[in-house]
């Protein structure tokens, strides 16, 4: 459930119509509600309070913005960070160190450092080398970092290609007939404590199935590790539930469905979990409000053509993915329109042969379901600035990232004085 919806003909962000915000910071922006954000966490956290007393770590790539993480950091979420970048963001939210995981398949030395002075909570380990490594960092700090190793379980979550990661040939984890030899080795390095072992497999999926079948595996493997006699305090079992998208397609798994799971395959582990959600908890919290430019008739198609562009919102682009399009003041009647963005790409296309109502020139649309994977996937390609993100509160509404200007964007660069 969200709180984008149409009052008086025209589409609010809670009380605040869309219309209002466009008026003062322009358009395209990112729009997000508070609300709904809560709302979800809630649902979520309550969900899985049926499963102990688990910690729950937002997945920060899926929306890093710091107001948005304060909100969740205040409804008692963690953060799970893959970069030194998001880890700053999740601190200076709010977010306590002992809430936050460090995952990612490429930490730098650097990185490692930065999170150990942080004294975070755990550091998701994804290959042999990166563990030494680590060993390595930690010892000459006089540290000792906590790690889980990420497992690699082999299983096909039945997603996109693309945001498919714990399958054999994925990139992510260490395959699971090596994670013992790891783990024992984990347990005999300086620097290093194993605490648990972790597992992310796919994001937006719509069966329960892999993700059962991949925490059937994590199970029995934290069973013979401790049975090896090495300490195994915390399981994370990461995101990736999905949300609905299309509205005429069938819903996905309800947070209580996913519990109901989770409690059924783990009962007996009498070990911390820990999750990872992103999507969950932020997509249906934010929409991406366009204009509509030009109207123009091609040989063999309409196209409408709106100020956002892949740049903005590149799911569309990437994954060739549905995002249900929106008029902010729909009018009677239909009308097929191909939704493209002003990018010199043919594949800058939000949507195509689409049946939306009548549009016309400046009118605003919404592009919906853009909380997650939306603004930070954001690009300045086209030389196109980085939108604003707004939030609305109620009938309060803020810029919580102000629209970056052409001299922020042009002057980052410089010309060497041998040019003249
Ligand atoms: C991306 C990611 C998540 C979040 O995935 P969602 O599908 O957004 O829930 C969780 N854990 C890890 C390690 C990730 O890379």
């Amino acid at each position: 459930m969200d709180h984008f919806a149409l009052k008086g003909g025209e589409m609010h962000a809670e009380e605040v119509a869309l219309s209002a915000i466009a008026a003062r910071v322009g358009t395209p922006f990112y729009c997000y509600s508070e609300a709904t954000l809560r709302r979800h966490a809630r649902v979520v956290l309550d969900s899985l309070a049926s499963v102990g007393d688990p910690l729950v770590a937002f997945a920060v790539k899926a929306n890093p913005n710091v107001a948005v993480l304060r909100i969740l950091a205040q409804e008692g979420m963690g953060a799970d960070v893959v970069s030194e970048g998001e880890m700053v963001r999740a601190l200076s939210a709010g977010v306590p160190a002992n809430r936050i995981v460090f995952s990612g398949v490429g930490k730098t030395d650097a990185e490692m450092k930065a999170a150990l002075e942080a004294a975070i909570l755990q550091l998701n380990v994804e290959s042999e080398s990166e563990l030494r490594r680590l060993s390595r960092v930690a010892s000459d700090m006089g540290v000792t970092a906590h790690v889980a190793i990420r497992v690699n379980p082999d299983v096909d979550a039945g997603t996109l290609a693309k945001i498919s990661t714990g399958k054999a040939e994925n990139k992510f984890g260490v395959p699971l007939d090596r994670v013992e030899a790891l783990y024992a080795e984990a347990a005999s390095l300086p620097g290093i404590r194993p605490v648990g072992i972790a597992a992310h497999i796919g994001s937006q999926l719509f069966d329960l199935a892999p993700l059962e079948a991949a925490y059937t595996k994590l199970g029995a493997l934290a069973q013979r590790l401790r049975q090896a006699g090495y300490p195994v305090e915390r399981v994370d079992l990461g995101g990736g539930l999905g949300i609905p998208y299309d509205p005429k397609l069938p819903l996905p798994p309800s947070p209580a469905d996913y519990a109901a799971m989770v409690g059924r395959v783990t009962a007996g582990w009498g070990l911390q979990l820990m999750f990872e959600p992103g999507r969950l908890i932020a997509g249906n919290a934010g929409v991406l409000v366009a204009k509509v430019i030009t109207l123009k008739s091609g040989a063999a198609r309409r196209f409408a053509v709106l100020d956002a562009a892949m740049n903005d919102l590149i799911r569309p682009t990437l994954y060739g993915v549905y995002h249900d399009i929106r008029a902010v003041r729909p009018e009677a009647g239909e009308m097929v329109a191909t939704i493209v963005g002003p990018v010199c790409e043919t594949g800058d296309m939000f949507a195509e042969d689409r049946s939306i109502t009548p549009l016309a020139e400046g009118d605003l649309v919404a592009l919906m379901t853009a909380g997650a994977y939306g603004a930070t996937m954001a690009g300045t390609y086209n030389s196109r600035p980085l939108v604003p993100e707004v939030l609305v509160s109620g009938d309060r509404f803020a810029v919580i990232r102000k629209r970056q200007t052409l001299e922020e964007l042009v002057g980052l660069d410089r010309v060497p004085d041998w040019l003249g």
